[in-house]
This record gives structure tokens, sequence and C-alpha cells, in this order.
């Protein structure tokens, strides 16, 4: 009840306001009407590879994009949260270049939504790693915080250290689709044992 009271004093003298534009919202972490309408969130049909939106509405069998039709894929399904334009390349960027860890909450829940048809019993989230020069100079790897919240939402285990970038690559700020798909494929797996530990140290989001 104290903590209910406190809560509700604290939206009195800070309301909740807009990610993006700062405007005054119903509930935390969330987007005015005018800047909703303006971030590109993907739904419906979607590429069972990348993600990226199809026309139509019910696929027949594993729907493919013309890209990776034609470009066969080091993995075998994926999903995307947001298209890189308008408001969601600004949340992007205000992540990773501007601090904003407020945009973290608000992308998992897109994340989760749209990472859920591949969702599986013990399945371990595990973030893009950052070059250790990169890590420096950012101080957080903006991966690991999104795949941290992921995690709390749906109760699965993470292990941000699986993966170690071994090869500084240029920043995908700018590059799209075709760079974060090159990105994709950068890690060198360091831990396994630490992902089999993880795995079965389910809900320890800790590490
Ligand atoms: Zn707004
Ligand atoms: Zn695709």
């Amino acid at each position: 009840m104290a903590f209910e009271a406190i809560q509700t004093a604290l939206r009195v003298v800070y309301p909740p306001r807009c990610t993006l534009c700062g405007g005054l919202v119903d509930s935390e972490f969330g987007l005015c009407g005018p800047c909703w309408r303006d971030t590109p969130v993907v739904s419906g049909l979607v590429c069972d590879l990348c993600g990226c939106p199809l026309p139509g509405e019910e696929a027949v069998g594993d729907a493919r994009c013309d890209d990776c039709l034609r470009v066969a894929r080091p993995w075998q399904k994926g999903r995307a949260a947001l298209i890189y334009k308008d408001n969601a390349r600004k949340l992007v960027l205000a992540l990773k270049h501007g601090d904003r860890h407020d945009v973290v909450p608000l992308a998992a829940t897109w994340m989760k939504r749209a990472a859920g048809p591949l969702l599986v019993p013990n399945c371990l989230f595990v973030p893009v790693p950052l070059h250790w020069t990169r890590l420096l100079k950012r101080r957080f790897n903006q991966s690991a915080l999104l795949a941290q919240a992921v995690t709390k939402e749906v109760n699965a285990a993470w292990c941000p250290d699986v993966l170690e970038r071994v090869k500084r690559t240029p920043s995908l700020d700018g590059m799209g689709h075709g760079g974060a798909v090159r990105d994709a494929g950068c890690g060198h797996r360091r831990a396994a044992g630490a992902a089999r530990e993880d795995t079965g140290a389910r809900g320890d989001s800790g590490r």
C-alpha cells in the first residue's frame, strides 16, 4: 500500500513522458500517439529468416523475402522488431549513442512480441558482442541490455559472454539490413561450458 502511494506521488511529481518527444503519456516507457504513428514496428506476415515484413497475411510454408531466397543464411529462423528508419532509427541511435537506457524496456516489449513464434522452453539468449575497444568507449553493450530485458519478460536464461568479437568492424549505423545481416556472423564462440551452465540456471539474469 505504501509502495503504491509512493508510486502515485512520483507520477504526480514526475508524470510519465513519451520516450521520444518527452510529451505526457499514460504509462511509463511508452510513446505518444504522433511518435507511435511514425515508429515502424514490424507486424503481420514476415520473412521467416530475417524478419522483414512481407505482403500478404498468411504464409504457405516458410515465408521468405527476395534477399533470403537469393542468399543462403547461416541461421534457421529470425525476427525483427523494427524497421530501421524514422522514429525506430532515432530510438536505436538514442540508446547506442545517447545513453538513453529508458529505450530498453520499450524495445524489449516489441522484441518479445516479434520473437514470440521462435521461443521454445529452455532457450538461451545470447547478445551480439561488442569489440572490447568499442565497449570501452561506449561503456555498455546495448545488445546485452536488450537481451537481459527480454529474458526478464519471458523468464528465460541469458549468457552475455558466450560470444566474443575478436575483430573490430565498422559501426552498423546507416548500413541498414545488409549490415545487420553481415553482423549476425561476427561473434566467435568462447564459453560453451558457460552457456550450458546458464541453460541449467534458468531465470538467473545476474551474469
Ligand atoms: Zn512523443
Ligand atoms: Zn528475409
